[in-house]
Order: C-alpha cells, then sequence, then structure tokens
C-alpha cells in the first residue's frame, strides 16, 4: 500500500489530469514512462522523455532516434500491464494514440474486439479468426467467457430481453413492456468494415440459443444468401458491399424460442442496376445466373454470358477471384427453395433478370438532326419483350416515344437518344427494385409465423455507414443524412442517459458538452426551408436544374453552419463525422425517380405475372402515400418524392429504435486493402473519430466510467479495514475503504446507490488486492 501512495503510482494519475503535465514530467523522466509524441509525418510514436529544456522535451524513440518536441504535445502512454486491456476506460491515460495502441496491440495478436465503456468495437480480421465455433457459443452462453465478443453482446441482449419481459409480466401489465423488452444491436462503420458478417455472427449466435425446432432459425440465417445475392455487389472498397440497409427483427417466444422475423431493407442502390465504375460489378445475382443456371434454363431465357451485356460488361470487372457465381447460384436456390418460394415463381424472378440484362443490350440510332432515335430492332428488343411478356412494338413505341399533353390535345413525342436512354434505364431499374422488394415480402411472409406480438424482440440494424467519397451523389445525400439520426441516437443514449444517472444518484457532475449534430439534422429536416424540403420544392418545377437548386439552397441556407454552397452545382455539409461535398448532377432526377407513363402503361398491360404485379403494387403505393407517420400533420406533404419517402422510413426506424434498449457494435476497417494482419493507425483512428468511439472515450475520462454499488465495493475491499470496522453498513465501510487507500477525493464520487471511479482507479485497487490476497 505504501507504494501506491498519491502521486508514486502511476495508476492514480487519472486521465482527467492529462492537462496538468507540467506536475508529472519529473516523475515521468525519472521512472523512465512512456509518452507519445507526433513523428514528422503526424502519427503518434511512443518514446522516453530523456531531458527538458524549456518548453522543450528530448524524446528517445524506439528506433534509437532522439527527437525534440513541445512539451504540451507530449501525452502519456500507459504502463505496461494495461497493454492490450479489454475495455478502453480501464486504461489510465485515455488519449487517442493509447487509446488506438491498445486497439492496435489486440488485433495484431487476433484479438478483434474490445470494449469501450458500453460499446463494442470490432476490428475487421479478413481472415478466419476461429472464435465462432459451437464452442464458443456455449462459452458465452455459460458465461465462462467474458472477452469482448460479438456473441457477449448478442447474450446480453438475449439476456435483457428474457429478464425484461418476466420482470414486466411479474410487477405490472400496465407498463409498455416492450420498452425494456425489445432490444436493438445497431452495428455501424464503414463500407467493408465488416457490419454484415457481424450482423450474421450475432444471428447465428441468437439462432443457436434461440433454436427451437430449426425451421425457423435456418429459414432466418438462410436469408442472407437471398439478401446477398440480390443486394450485394464488389465495390471498389468490399468485394461484398451491401447495397442496401437492413433492420432484422427478431422475435421470440416466452420460452425464449425464435418464433418469427421480419426484415425491412433501405435504399437499395438502384444506379448499380444500369450504371457502374471501373472496377466494379452490378449485383452478384446476374454473374451468378449466367455462369450457374442449367443450359434448359439459359434455353428459356435466352441467357448468354455475362459479358456479352452491357449493363455488366461496362466496368471491365465480371470475376471476383476468391468466388464461384456458378456455386453461389445454387446456394441461391437452394435458399430460395428453404423459404418457400416456389420453383414457378423462381423461374418468373429469373425471367426478370434476364429481362434487365436485355434491356440493356437495347440500343438506338438517331435518326435526324434534331437528336431523336430509332430503337434499333435486334435481338435485344425481341428477347427482352418476350421475357417481360409483351409484343416487340410495344416496348419499341415505349422506349421511343411520349405522350404530351398539348392543350386539349395529346400528342406523341419521339424522344432524344438521352432521354430513349433515360427511359430504358428507368424501366430497367424499376423492374429489378420491384423484384428486390417482392422477394423482401416473400421472405417476411415465410418468416412471418402470426406469433410476432410475442413483446420480446432483438433487431439488428445493418445500415450504410457514413460514406465520404470523392464524388458524392443523392445516395450518399441520404446515407449521411441517416447516419446523422443514427449518430444523435447513439450520443443521446451514451451521453444524456450516463449524465441523468450521475444526477439521479445524486453525485456533483458538472455537465459534459458533447458534441451534439441538431443543426446538422436541423439543416436537413427543417420545414419550409430545411435541405429536403428545397429539394421537394425545386424537384416540382420539370424546368429546374441543379445550378437552380444550389442557388436556392445557398439563398435559403446560408445562415446554417453545416451548410455551405458551392460554384459549378454543389454544396458542402459539415457532418458530425466530416465534411462532405456533394456534386448535385443527378439530385432533382433521383428525387422524382419517375417512371415514364409509357412505362408504367407498358407493364400494367404484359401478359406475364410480375410487370403486372409491379405496377398494381406501385399504384397502390402512390394511391395511399400516407404511412402512418405521414398522416401527422407534422410530416404530412404533398408529393412524395425519395427524400421524403426516405426521411418517413427514417423516422418509423428511429421510432422503432427508440422503443428498443440499444447495444452498439462499431466495426473498424484496419486497411483498404481486404488483407489479414495489416493496421494502419490513421485509417483506423478516422474511424474511431467518426463513429463516436472518441467521444465515448472522452466522455469517459472526464466521466466516472468505473461504478460499483456500495455493497460490492465494501464487500471486495473490506480485506483493508481493521476488524473491528468490517460489520459497518456499506456505505461507511466503502468510505473507510476510500480513506485507507488514500484516494484523491477528485478521483470518485459517492452516490445514493453506487460509487462513481475516474479511469484506472479500480487498477490500482486490484493490484493491492492482489498483493495482499
Ligand atoms: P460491411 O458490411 O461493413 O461493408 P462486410 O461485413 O461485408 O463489410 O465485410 C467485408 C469482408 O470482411 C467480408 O466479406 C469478410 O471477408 C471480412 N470480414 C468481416 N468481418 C469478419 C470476421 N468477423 N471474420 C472474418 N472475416 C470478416
Ligand atoms: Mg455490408
Amino acid at each position: 500500500v505504501k507504494e501506491m501512495e498519491a502521486g508514486e503510482s502511476p495508476y492514480v494519475v487519472a486521465g482527467s489530469n492529462e492537462s496538468r503535465w507540467d506536475d508529472k514530467l519529473g516523475y515521468f523522466i525519472e521512472k523512465k514512462l512512456h509518452v507519445w509524441c507526433r513523428s514528422g509525418d503526424g502519427l503518434w510514436e511512443s518514446g522516453q522523455i530523456q531531458s527538458t529544456s524549456g518548453e522543450k522535451a528530448s524524446v528517445l524513440l524506439s528506433d534509437n532516434s532522439v527527437v525534440t518536441v513541445p512539451i504540451q504535445e507530449l501525452l502519456p502512454a500507459n504502463p505496461h500491464i494495461l497493454e492490450g486491456v479489454d475495455d478502453l476506460v480501464q486504461l489510465s491515460y485515455l488519449n487517442e494514440p493509447s487509446v488506438l495502441h491498445n486497439i492496435r496491440c489486440r488485433y495484431l495478436q487476433d484479438i478483434i474486439y474490445t470494449k469501450a465503456g458500453p460499446v463494442l468495437v470490432a476490428v475487421n480480421p479478413f481472415k478466419d479468426v476461429e472464435i465462432y465455433e459451437h464452442d464458443y457459443v456455449t462459452a458465452y452462453r455459460q458465461k465462462l467467457l467474458d472477452s469482448p465478443h460479438a456473441y457477449a453482446i448478442a447474450d446480453e441482449a438475449y439476456d435483457k430481453m428474457m429478464a425484461g419481459a418476466n420482470s414486466h409480466f411479474s410487477v405490472t401489465i400496465f407498463v409498455n413492456f416492450a420498452d425494456e423488452t425489445n432490444q436493438s444491436i445497431i452495428i455501424s462503420g464503414e463500407s467493408g468494415a465488416g457490419k454484415t458478417e457481424t450482423a450474421k455472427i450475432v444471428m447465428q449466435y441468437l439462432a443457436v440459443i434461440g433454436g427451437g425446432s430449426g425451421v425457423i432459425e435456418s429459414e432466418v440465417l438462410q436469408t442472407s444468401y437471398i439478401l446477398e445475392a440480390f443486394g450485394n455487389a464488389k465495390t471498389a472498397r468490399n468485394d461484398n458491399s451491401s447495397r442496401f440497409g437492413k433492420l432484422i427483427e427478431i422475435h421470440f417466444s416466452a420460452s425464449g424460442q425464435i418464433c418469427d422475423a421480419k426484415i425491412q431493407t433501405f435504399l437499395l442502390e438502384k444506379s448499380r442496376v444500369v450504371q457502374l465504375a471501373l472496377g466494379e460489378r452490378s449485383y452478384h445475382i446476374f454473374y451468378q445466373l449466367c455462369s450457374g443456371a442449367s443450359s434448359a434454363l439459359r434455353g428459356r431465357l435466352r441467357l448468354k454470358k455475362a459479358s456479352d451485356y452491357k449493363y455488366l460488361n461496362q466496368s471491365d470487372c465480371l470475376e471476383i477471384h476468391t468466388i464461384d457465381d456458378a456455386q453461389k447460384f445454387h446456394t441461391l436456390m437452394g435458399a430460395l427453395d428453404t423459404v418457400r418460394i416456389c420453383k414457378e415463381d423462381q423461374e418468373h424472378v429469373f425471367e426478370m433478370l434476364a429481362a434487365v440484362l436485355w434491356l440493356g443490350n437495347i440500343s438506338f440510332l438517331v435518326t435526324d438532326n434534331q437528336n431523336h432515335i430509332e430503337v434499333v430492332a435486334d435481338e435485344a428488343v425481341t428477347n427482352a419483350a418476350s421475357l417481360i411478356g409483351c409484343s416487340e412494338p410495344e416496348l419499341v413505341l415505349a422506349l421511343s416515344t411520349r405522350k404530351i399533353q398539348a392543350g386539349k390535345d395529346e400528342v406523341t413525342r419521339r424522344l432524344t437518344l438521352q432521354q430513349a436512354i433515360d427511359a430504358r434505364d428507368a424501366l430497367a431499374k424499376f423492374i429489378y427494385v420491384s423484384l428486390f422488394d417482392w422477394l423482401i415480402e416473400e421472405i417476411n411472409s415465410s418468416l412471418t409465423t402470426g406469433k410476432h406480438n410475442t413483446g420480446r424482440s432483438i433487431s439488428i440494424l445493418d445500415f450504410y455507414g457514413y460514406e465520404p467519397l470523392k464524388k458524392n451523389s443523392f445516395q450518399q445525400f441520404c446515407v449521411n443524412y441517416a447516419n446523422e439520426r443514427l449518430q444523435q441516437h447513439f450520443n443521446r443514449h451514451l451521453f444524456k442517459l450516463e449524465q441523468e444517472e450521475y444526477e439521479l444518484d445524486g453525485i456533483d457532475w458538472t455537465k459534459v458538452g458533447f458534441v451534439d449534430n441538431v443543426d446538422c439534422l436541423n439543416l436537413f429536416e427543417k420545414k419550409p426551408i430545411g435541405l429536403i424540403s428545397l429539394l421537394d420544392e425545386i424537384s416540382n418545377f420539370p424546368k429546374a436544374t441543379n445550378l437552380t437548386l444550389v442557388a436556392k439552397l445557398k439563398q435559403h441556407l446560408n445562415a446554417n453552419h453545416c451548410f455551405k454552397g458551392e460554384r459549378g452545382g454543389s454544396f458542402i455539409i459539415h457532418h458530425n463525422a466530416g465534411e462532405v461535398l456533394y456534386d448535385t448532377e443527378d439530385f432533382l432526377k433521383k428525387n422524382r425517380e419517375s417512371l415514364h407513363s409509357e412505362s408504367i402503361q407498358l407493364l400494367s398491360l404484359c401478359t406475364s405475372r410480375f410487370p403486372q404485379y409491379f405496377t398494381s403494387t406501385m399504384l397502390k403505393q402512390s394511391q395511399h402515400p400516407e404511412s402512418k407517420f405521414m398522416q401527422s400533420s407534422m410530416f404530412a406533404c404533398q408529393k412524395q418524392t425519395v427524400a421524403t419517402k426516405f426521411k418517413v422510413q427514417l423516422f418509423e426506424l428511429m421510432q422503432h429504435l427508440e422503443s428498443t434498449n440499444p447495444h452498439f457494435i462499431r466495426c473498424i476497417k484496419p486497411n483498404s486493402k481486404q488483407i489479414p494482419a495489416v493496421f494502419q493507425n490513421d485509417l483506423a483512428l478516422e474511424q474511431l473519430r467518426c463513429n463516436g468511439v472518441l467521444e465515448v472515450v472522452r466522455i469517459s475520462r472526464l466521466g466516472y466510467p468505473i461504478r460499483m454499488t456500495h455493497q460490492e465495493f465494501a464487500t471486495r475491499y473490506r480485506f483493508i479495514l481493521p476488524e473491528s470496522m468490517a460489520c459497518q453498513d456499506h456505505l461507511s465501510m466503502s468510505i473507510a475503504i476510500l480513506q485507507q487507500f488514500d484516494i484523491f477525493p477528485e478521483m470518485y464520487q459517492v452516490g445514493y446507490t453506487k460509487l462513481y471511479f475516474r479511469a484506472g482507479q479500480i487498477v490500482a485497487l486490484e493490484d493491492v488486492r492482489k498483493q495482499f490476497l
């Protein structure tokens, strides 16, 4: 105990005191303790202070070089015994380089999970780390393992769900018991960080511990194959990138068995069907179909090789070297069987896919000097028409003309080349997206047993992360907007709730300001002058261009500090996670998302099952645009554009999440090459900053991350007290222990029910306890 006296031990110096560097410097020099300093390239390196002179210190780095840096730029490193701790808040010094170092050390030993207080950080291993076998499920279920793991999060959610339901049933049935019983696991991270894999790992765990008859849980797991075939694609960032967001809601029976499930999807990237960036692919299913279909099926679909289709061959990328598309196709057909999509419907699905591919091959010939076109009559038209179920002339007419109201008369206009291409692509996209929606509906009806209203559910959210690309378009606009909402949800839970807890327990606590993104959300949502409402307003003018849009935005939004209009039709938004430049070129078109009435009519007259169904669904939706949110006057709007539709969907999602107890998993992509064992500090740090992990750590540093009830504390450390004191009440004993340990008063707070400690304090106590016992 003597050695642990204040000021002597590195552990007792908590992170909260980091600004008082000068006081500690001598100690760091004397004990040759490690510090962090920035090297020439701006990255943090660890070293030992050799000497100081004035405001500067000479630091010996690990490669034996010595650098001279300003003392104020040094940060304390943690003692070696804290290297690679399970939970970042256990670190004595919670600065950025220490946090990063800890995660990195673990990662390089294949320990991919780390806690940051209540948040789980998962670093993508890009290899099989062998921690998901059945033994692990059993170990986590029986609480034999307590190292951080996605299984542990799933297990905690499951236990809370079961406990919540039971306690509510016994206490009162008047409360809305869904509030504390239903759980959500919110997984975020940038593309390729491992969100979808993590969601599958969580589902895998829940399927085992909530397994019953075996039918429904295997169906739930099999849906991944379908969703990935139709919704994933190779991108520059991830060979298997999900191009949609999803929420999977799993319902459990009173005895804790999976009884029902529901999938909801968001923002499927439509443009990918018709347009690809170099080196990227369209949706996996197209390549799977082209290489996996039997020769009989190929014949019926008039199918060629992937390389024969313009929608697929435009990006110089047809294969993924690690993936066998043909084999995936067979897995997919198995999965379609599992969710009981009959063979006949499967055939229809493939017909629609082939129709999309053939549509892409339809070409146009410019016939006059006004750029009007004619459809080239070739096999593409023949095959597309036959697969859709219409006649060739009908298809040709829909793709090359448009009826326009001129006064009382209706005149038929010929389309120009760009208009014809747009009409063709719009049709292809419509068919694909409708097909995707139909599949989700079918999956849901297969997963629905009618027993979903049990009041026990775990929802897993796998949503696109914040995406700052070089060129950001409408899709990123929606994705980044959603991430602002999700970030606000995260902030509210982790910071506001934490502060409320301090207040409830009566402890002295100056509120810690956290980065609030209300201004950015207002920028998007405010009526009548937010980004979305202005975008909708301008979208109503058929003649408006993107320059009109940006001018309007500048005029109304320049007062919001999160917005900056730029020249040439772009603007900048200061997102919570950083600045993003948006190019508005396609904003209006994508927001209106109109399918020509010619195409709608064409599909509604088709003889085959899907086109008719797709158009009737679309018409039904446009007749009843009011979802339950739209009915409230707050969200009422006249015309449903894509942005508004998405906003409504997002509000419903947020409302759902608010009614659950959340668990957060933050996925980190350690390198941009998708390879194992490489950890790029700058890349990881940027993500930790964007996704709020550093903010959690910062709050922890300022707050009291370690909590124990009076009883827990007194029982654990009473050994230090003289016999005579060991029979007092828990609170008195706790205070005596704190005095006996000589813990600085600013390092802890005594609440009504609990003791609160600054980061690192328990390490010291535990050390003494170990020596003592
Ligand atoms: P995201 O959904 O965030 O874009 P994915 O979940 O698709 O990212 O992960 C990208 C790739 O990283 C996966 O295809 C897989 O190869 C690898 N990966 C992700 N998580 C893990 C994990 N826990 N173990 C092994 N490999 C993983
Ligand atoms: Mg994904």
